[in-house]
């Protein structure tokens, strides 16, 4: 048994070069309040994580402060020529 095994074809990866170069990334947080459950998205800053409590966010429905933690942290792909958007 001399086989070589079949590879699978790699284009997926060259995709995602390419993507990386001529798309612009943007990066979303959802925050939840704890309070309320609203549920609201904003760009991402620096220092998010995922269950961050945010101490100094106040919530837009209910005004509770500190009570705001991050649920999620997701990122869109742009194409600036066809503005296009690309959820990976
Ligand atoms: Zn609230």
């Amino acid at each position: 048994m001399s086989e070589e095994p079949q590879l699978p074809p790699l284009p997926a990866i060259g995709d995602i070069l390419d993507r990386k170069d001529r798309f612009i990334q943007k990066v979303y947080s959802v925050i939840q309040c704890k309070e309320c459950k609203n549920k609201h998205t904003r760009p991402f800053e620096k220092g998010d994580y995922t269950f961050k409590t945010l101490e100094d966010e106040k919530c837009e429905e209910c005004g509770s402060k500190g009570n705001s933690l991050i649920t999620e942290i997701y990122s869109e792909w742009i194409d600036p020529k066809e503005d296009k958007l690309i959820k990976i």
